[in-house]
């Protein structure tokens, strides 16, 4: 293992702390869907935080089998643990702590800040007191919905669990607010949630103010030898820059998974003593 590879490694199990006042995206819930998510909206250089206590649902799974990319399965454990770490590759911050509001910037969100992509519209409060301004919120909490009372136009579906009503790409009836995952109703799978989390994202991104066609690595010359500009999202890279990241990535994940994960299995918290 290569000394980036163990920096890398410890800075993924432990959620940074450090919370800049304004940020143009703030991920509520830190679970398959919001992870995803925030994975998106980083990579395209847009300031991301991810706040989350630690309680996706997922790690209540005994071994997950119907993730895609892992014929044999996964410790879902292990899963929740990468993702959060490819968040943070690609520059994503994570705050250890709980949501307790979302609440509108006063006035008509003019607030200026130091937001890449505009003035925030947004304030989020959690139980360690940090109130953080956003420009986009992206609501990833399961059923958890309480945070958002305070938000006129968002519209919560009450079937036995709480949902936030939204359409298939995650917008809800507040502008810069989404919803993506189970809590925007989608089935309750994980694959299913990853998935709709990567899709509100991009849907954040075609509609932030920035240039994004799509996010592709592409192979050296696939644009440009066509006489194309690489389009904004997009990367070439050569096949030196290819076989180094295949070198780097072959390493960590042998690393990653040279060992059991060491949390033990969750279970239903009724069932517990
Ligand atoms: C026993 C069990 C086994 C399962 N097995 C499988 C399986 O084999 N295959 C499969 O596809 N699916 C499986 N699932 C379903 C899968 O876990 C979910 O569908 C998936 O995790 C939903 O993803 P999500 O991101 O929407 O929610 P979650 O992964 O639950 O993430 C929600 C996150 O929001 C956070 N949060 C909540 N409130 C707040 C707040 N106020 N502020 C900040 N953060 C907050 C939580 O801490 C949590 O991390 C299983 C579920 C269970 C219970």
């Amino acid at each position: 293992m290569t000394e980036e590879t163990t920096e890398a490694r410890e800075d993924s199990t432990a959620p940074r702390t450090g919370t800049p006042a304004a940020r143009d995206v703030v991920v509520v819930g830190g679970g398959v869907a919001g992870l995803s998510a925030a994975v998106y909206t980083a990579r395209q250089g847009l300031d991301t935080l991810v706040v989350d206590p630690g309680g996706s649902i997922l790690r209540r799974n005994a071994r997950l089998e119907n993730f895609p990319g892992f014929p044999l399965g996964v410790d879902a454990r292990r899963l929740l643990d990468l993702l959060g770490e490819q968040a943070e590759t690609a520059g994503a911050d994570r705050l250890d702590a709980r949501v307790t509001r979302v609440s509108l910037v006063d006035g008509d969100g003019g607030e200026s800040d130091e937001a890449r992509t505009g003035s925030a519209r947004f304030v989020v409060a959690t139980d360690g007191d940090d109130r953080i301004r956003a420009r986009h919120v992206v609501a990833a909490t399961k059923n958890e919905v309480g945070y958002l009372a305070d938000l006129d136009g968002v519209a919560i579906v009450d079937r036995g669990k709480a949902y936030v009503d939204a359409d298939e790409r995650g917008r809800t009836g507040v502008d810069g607010l989404y919803a993506a995952g189970r809590l925007a109703r989608k089935p309750h799978q994980a694959a299913v949630c990853a998935g709709h989390g990567a899709e509100v994202a991009v849907t954040l991104l075609e509609e932030a103010e920035l240039p994004f066609y799509h996010d592709w690595v592409a192979p050296e010359g696939y644009f440009t030898d066509r006489d194309r500009e690489v389009p904004p999202g997009c990367e070439e890279i050569d096949a030196a820059e290819r076989e180094a990241r295949e070198a780097t990535a072959l390493d960590a994940t042998r690393d990653r998974f040279a060992e059991p994960h060491p949390d033990p299995q969750e279970t239903h918290p009724s069932l517990e003593e």
